[in-house]
């Protein structure tokens, strides 16, 4: 991070002029007043967030353009698309980029909310939705399979409800990190009525064991009623730099565009994304780092004498005694991981990857605490 104390210490001063209730922290209590980072000493292992980027291609982007920053990033909006577009095998009328997936998701659920009913998984993210259920979103839950595998069975009868516009996954989910058969997926895809869209958040896909067979992109290439969208979240490590899209027919891509935010991406972002996105040796490093420190957690799940769902992705959803009071007691040792996600599954707590010597502390904590 390059924002100095005294940078901070502006921002903090300015602010207070205009609203002096308002501490400049991002996460209250937990973030070094510095930067974005966690204090120093915590262990922050609960937003999947992937410690190895932005890639120097990336950083060294956003350097060289910075002083660019006050024109509006429209063009180099219109290149990433169509640089997506190019590697994804579709034209860049079928890319609508967002300020991360988030926004994409967000546009589809009001886009297709207004059309009728949109079905989610129960145990799922679903923090895109917030805002559309704000605005009177008709939603439904349905529940998981005995193995907290998205039920397609479930889904697909849910479906057969003349008032539903769209299903919601995530593939592979989170928490849960499973990853859904790709025939069942492809199968279930092409069952559901012409009326009901089916959008695939595929913000892991990339850390996937075997991306290429996994995805439903193929099905937007032959002009199926798809929504697959990604994010430079996970991968590329670029969190903080809001850029995720979707992949779509040239309609629905449309669609979705006239329910975005105005003028919403921002040209740090789009810098590090053009950069990042040839940048093969560093995706190559950042699968092989997230999986590496996927198998020391795994490694100490088994050692705890307990168990975890089989994740795809950069976080495992492990079994404990009580969520809540596992992440309390994790907490009290400076590593921040997930309580329980809801009511139905409180011996549940999901932990991301993060960094190695963070992944480490949680390790050597697990056996200790999976009972506390
Ligand atoms: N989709 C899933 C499944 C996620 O877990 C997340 C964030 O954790 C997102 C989307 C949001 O990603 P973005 O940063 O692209 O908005």
């Amino acid at each position: 991070m390059d924002i100095s104390r005294r940078g901070w210490l502006g921002l903090a001063a300015a602010a207070s002029a205009a609203a002096p209730a308002r501490a400049i922290t991002i996460r209250p209590m937990l973030t070094d007043p510095s930067g974005f980072a966690p204090a120093p000493g915590i262990a922050h292992l609960k937003y999947n967030e992937n410690p190895l980027g932005p890639p120097a291609s990336a950083l060294q982007a956003m350097a060289d353009l910075a002083r660019q920053a006050w024109y509006y990033a429209d063009d180099a909006e219109g290149l990433l698309a169509a640089m997506i577009g190019k590697r994804l095998g579709v034209p860049a009328a079928h890319v609508v980029l967002g300020h991360g997936s988030s926004e994409v998701i967000t546009s589809a659920a009001l886009a297709w909310g207004r059309r009728g009913t949109i079905l989610v998984p129960a145990l799922q993210f679903d923090e895109p939705l917030l805002y559309p259920i704000a605005q009177g979103l008709n939603y439904r839950r349905v529940a998981m399979a005995p193995d907290l595998g998205i039920d397609l069975g479930a889904l697909g009868r849910a479906a057969a409800a003349p008032d539903v516009a769209m299903i919601y996954l995530c593939n592979p989910n989170n928490p849960t990190g499973m990853m859904l058969p790709a025939a069942d997926l492809l199968a279930f895809a092409r069952s559901l009525p012409p009326r009901v869209t089916l959008l695939v958040d595929e913000a892991y896909m990339e850390l996937a064991d075997d991306p290429a067979t996994s995805t439903m992109l193929p099905l937007v290439q032959s002009g199926a009623n798809i929504i697959v969208t990604r994010t430079f979240s996970k991968l590329f490590g670029m969190a903080g730099l809001r850029i995720g899209y979707a992949v779509a027919s040239p309609a629905n891509a449309a669609e979705l565009k006239r329910h975005r935010l105005t003028i919403s991406l921002n040209a740090p972002g789009l810098a590090a994304a053009i950069a990042a996105w040839d940048d093969a040796a560093f995706q190559q490093q950042s699968r092989a780092q997230i999986s590496a420190a996927r198998h020391v957690l795994q490694a100490a799940v088994a050692r705890a004498g307990t168990i975890a769902l089989p994740s795809q992705a950069n976080f495992l959803f492990v079994k404990v005694a009580n969520a809540d009071r596992f992440a309390a007691a994790m907490a009290q040792r400076g590593i921040l991981v997930r309580g329980a996600w809801g009511p139905a599954w409180p011996e549940w707590s999901r932990v991301s990857t993060g960094r190695m010597d963070d992944v480490a502390r949680y390790a050597a904590a697990l056996p200790e605490l999976v009972q506390a």
